[in-house]
């Protein structure tokens, strides 16, 4: 996974991913493989997680830079996270004691919730938006994410919802799923 060699360290808020995408890699791994339960259909909420940042920010930034991807195997931005605000949490733990840089990756419009948090973190955070295509239409044939996951629409560069600054945007359009595999499989 080429993608993350420019990270020093992945960042999960949760187990599982409600989002079951099927072209998802995290669904092969042992973490997902061993369970009898579908990709998609569970999810673990790590709870006490910003209590560990904190601890691991202190002891990593004493050894060099820090730099953070999250999330590799889930979407910070789960469903759940609407109620467990676990990523939220993490956020403020990160906005006390910055990283040297923090790349937010979701497919989720959820994440605007959050901008005051990700404003705290000014040049050290990127948010980085997955939109396989910007047609409902042609979602609905593809069987990308399951229909929990946020619409195209919603997502898109117009959306209201979408509006943030544009120092933390970044987005991904990914016409074919088997392309995302070649960078952090998202
Ligand atoms: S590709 Fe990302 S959003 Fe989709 S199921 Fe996997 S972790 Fe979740």
């Amino acid at each position: 996974m080429g993608f993350l060699e420019d990270y020093t360290h992945t960042l999960n808020p949760y187990g599982g991913c409600a989002f079951g995408c099927s072209y998802c890699y995290v669904k092969g791994m042992p973490v997902a493989a061993f369970r009898e339960e579908a990709w998609g259909a569970w999810v673990d909420v790590k709870q006490g997680a910003d209590e560990l940042l904190r601890r691991e920010l202190a002891r990593a930034a004493a050894k060099g830079p820090v730099r953070i991807f999250m999330s590799s195997s889930t979407d910070p931005y789960q469903p759940a996270e609407y109620r467990e605000q676990v990523t939220r949490s993490l956020l403020e733990a990160m906005a006390e004691a910055p990283p040297d840089f923090l790349l937010v990756q979701t497919r989720s419009p959820l994440v605007t919730r959050d901008i005051d948090l990700l404003l705290r973190l000014g040049s050290r955070v990127r948010v980085s938006m997955t939109v396989e295509t910007d047609l409902d239409t042609v979602r609905r044939v593809f069987p990308l994410p399951r229909r929990r996951s946020p619409r195209g629409s919603r997502r898109s560069p117009g959306s209201r919802k979408q509006a943030s600054p544009s120092r933390l945007r970044s987005r991904r359009y990914c016409p074919a799923a088997s392309a995302c595999r070649l960078c952090c499989g998202r």
